[in-house]
């Protein structure tokens, strides 16, 4: 494994603490319900938590739930499945930004009385003319001159419910000439009629983000407020306004945020996948939704290795979905048991081996572990391998079945081909092979090599089952960085269903993540029957990441 990239706050964390600036570390954890968690989330919640535990603190889970028109229980349920999934616990710590809103109310008040708040009429885009740009002043709107008494009254109005949405807003004071656009002025409360899941119709004015999250982190004593790196020129807006209120002062650190290849990371892009059908649903094993990959099979362990490995820096980059793969193999091949599975198959029929008959091979459940066991595998007369295993013209190296040659079906025979059937088009449908009875275990007695080694299922003990063979849900390696509209970048071969024959005893622990021998990782899919197995392809064998 490469050096991880290590983690710059865990170094401003261990100064604060030597220093006597902090004396305990408190982090959160605050999503949005507007949509499920993805693997970008995951890095967040791995620094939060992760950090916390490191500290002997405390992370907080705490729902950012102060716009009341896009979010949905639906989805914190959802949130708090994804975060026990992956490994963390609040305990106690469950909050409502919410919750806070009578707080936050009296705080603008507060400001207002101040004179560092004041109501504006000025709509969305009117107030972007006067904000301006960067390298020139702006200019003051006329409500800055409005006296304290006058806009006191005018708040108050908007939180009575007397005017439309949009037609005030709540303004901090700061200065109109700042080069930072986000300090002139910025709204910190808005009008907005709208029922909210928490709160009902108590209240028509909601607080903005940047007004809204640094109350939240203060009122619940905060240490360290990790965020990603485009809140870094909102921090001096952060940092005003807890300074003006006179609260407790949590830091901001701001970190890169998780991309990844042949994907995309926005929740509204994904909620568009969804909606448009695109894929099935949230948690289909495509998505980088925590949903998707638990589903598809990735261990939780795997995403958190890979978190740790990308670090956390202050530099924006595209991380390889290899090196996630590489982490999920990592997991997978010390710990699934192995199987056998024919996902393209071709029946076999043992000419020299009774029809009635059944025996049973011990297999080992891991080729270094023989803790875990042997299970038992059926062998009969007929049996079914993959296409692939059988070559007309071979050339000699080719270990596998041509006619004439010996190769071992795993663990049970040495099996020799001597005759291929073939339809009427002349593609191969059946081979005629004899075993030699006295190589049970699939060793000859008389020591003769036999280097070809394929797997195998039973024609009539073998179960059937719809298999899932997932691979990236987009054709290009950056899809968010294409002119192209991002659905037209999907690749259209991102999910290819057959039908497989698999040993029986695969489709026995619904859940349970297993190898197939020679082909890959699978797991069984939520939706799978004893009447209709469905299994998923998490990973291939072949690991691509380059160390
Ligand atoms: P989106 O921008 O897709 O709507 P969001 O960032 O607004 O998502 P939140 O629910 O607000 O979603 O996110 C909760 C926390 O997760 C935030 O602190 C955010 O910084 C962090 N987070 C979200 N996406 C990523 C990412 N790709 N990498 C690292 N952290 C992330
Ligand atoms: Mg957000
Ligand atoms: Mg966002």
């Amino acid at each position: 494994m490469s050096t991880p990239a290590g983690n710059f706050i865990h170094d401003i964390i261990d100064a604060d603490l030597e220093s006597g600036k902090r004396s305990e570390v408190v982090t959160r954890f605050p999503p949005e319900p507007n949509g499920y968690l993805h693997i970008g989330h995951a890095k967040a919640i791995c620094l939060d938590f992760g950090t916390a535990l490191k500290y002997n603190g405390r992370c907080h889970l705490r729902f950012d739930d102060t716009n009341p028109t896009a979010e949905d229980t639906e989805y914190v349920e959802a949130i708090k499945e994804d975060v026990h999934w992956l490994g963390f616990d609040w305990g106690e710590h469950l909050y409502w930004a919410s919750d806070y809103f009578e707080q936050m109310y009296e705080y603008a008040v507060q400001l207002i009385k101040q004179g560092k708040a004041y109501v504006c009429d000025l709509s969305v885009d009117a107030f972007k003319e006067y904000r301006g740009i960067p390298t020139e002043p702006g200019k003051e709107p006329e409500g800055r001159q409005r006296s304290i008494e006058e806009n006191l009254e005018l708040f108050e109005k908007m939180k009575a419910g007397e005017f439309a949405d949009g037609a005030y807003v709540l303004r901090a004071r700061i200065d109109m000439a700042s080069p930072n656009l986000h300090m002139r002025d910025p709204a910190i409360y808005r009008i907005k009629h709208a029922s909210h899941h928490n709160t009902g119709d108590q209240w028509c004015i909601y607080p903005m983000y940047d007004f809204a999250h640094c109350i939240e982190d203060s009122i619940e004593g905060v240490t360290h407020s990790l965020c990603t790196l485009e809140f870094e020129v909102h921090r001096p807006l952060y940092d005003w306004i807890l300074k003006e209120l006179e609260a407790y002062q949590p830091q901001q650190i701001e970190f890169a945020r998780l991309n990844l290849t042949y994907t995309v990371m926005s929740k509204r892009k994904l909620l568009e996948l969804v909606q448009k059908n695109l894929v099935n649903g949230w948690d289909d094993p495509r998505m980088p939704t925590l949903c998707g990959m638990r589903r598809r099979g990735y261990p939780a362990q795997a995403i958190r290795n890979f978190c740790t490995e990308i670090g956390i820096t202050k530099t924006e980059s595209l991380s390889d979905v290899a090196l996630l793969e590489h982490h999920v193999r990592d997991i997978l091949n010390e710990k699934a048991p192995r199987r056998m599975a024919v996902l393209d198959p071709l029946k076999v029929v043992i000419t020299n081996y009774p029809e009635e008959q059944t025996e049973t091979f011990d297999l080992p459940n891991h080729p270094n572990n023989e803790e875990v066991g042997t299970r038992s595998v059926p062998f009969t007369r007929e049996l079914f391998i993959e296409k692939s295993d059988y070559l007309e013209d071979a050339p000699n190296k080719y270990k596998r079945f041509t006619i004439g040659r010996e190769v071992r079906l795993r663990g049970a025979y040495l099996a020799t081909c001597n005759e291929a059937i073939k339809d009427a088009d002349g593609n191969v449908i059946e081979l005629r092979c004899t075993i030699d009875p006295e190589s049970k275990g699939g060793s000859a007695p008389d020591g003769r090599k036999v280097k070809g080694t394929i797997h195998w299922v039973s024609a009539t003990e073998g179960v059937e089952a719809t298999v899932h063979l997932y691979d990236r849900l987009f054709g290009c390696e950056n899809p968010a960085a294409e002119e192209a509209d991002f659905k037209e970048l999907l690749n259209p071969e991102s999910l290819q269903t057959v039908t497989g024959i698999v040993e029986p005893e695969a489709i026995s622990q619904p859940g349970e993540a297993f190898q197939f021998e020679r082909i890959g990782y699978f797991c069984i899919d939520k939706d799978s029957t004893a009447d209709v197995p469905v299994l998923n392809r998490t990973v291939g064998l072949r690991d691509s990441w380059n160390k």
